[in-house]
């Protein structure tokens, strides 16, 4: 899948649509999601143009790679959920039903978040 350059993330990055930016370096954006499904919903990103996981697997940088983790870790202590315990997760094509396409990790916090996945456990 080739990376659409005016999905809602590429459009927040270059500024064009305002967030409320939670930690910024200079490889990553850090901001609450507008829809938060917990007390905390932060979404990490990276500020190159990665489609998904696949895409950032196979062409970022190892310092970019490195530097989405770090962003990961330090909105986890910023936000206080370091210590209560978060979940992190990253919707990648389509059975993860992945709406924005621009890699983005979700971190939530500060509830209960309840099973893995909203479903019963998987039989074949
Ligand atoms: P996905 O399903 O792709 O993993 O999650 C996309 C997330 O982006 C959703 O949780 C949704 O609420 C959030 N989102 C969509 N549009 C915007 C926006 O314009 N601003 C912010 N801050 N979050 C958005």
């Amino acid at each position: 899948m080739s990376y659409d350059e005016n999905n809602i993330f590429a459009k927040i990055i270059r500024g064009e649509i305002p967030c409320d930016k939670v930690y910024e370096d200079d490889h990553c954006l850090a901001f609450n999601d507008i829809s938060p499904r917990a007390p905390v919903h932060v979404l990490v990103i990276p500020k190159g143009a990665y489609v998904d996981l696949n895409d950032f697997h196979e062409k970022a940088s190892d310092l970019e790679i490195a530097a989405l983790m770090r962003a990961v870790g330090t909105v986890a202590r910023m936000t206080g959920v370091s210590e209560s315990g978060y979940r992190f997760i990253a919707n990648n094509g389509i059975d993860a039903r992945q709406e924005v396409p621009h890699l983005h990790i979700h971190v939530l916090g500060k509830r209960d978040l309840g099973g893995m996945v909203g479903r019963a456990p998987f039989e074949d």
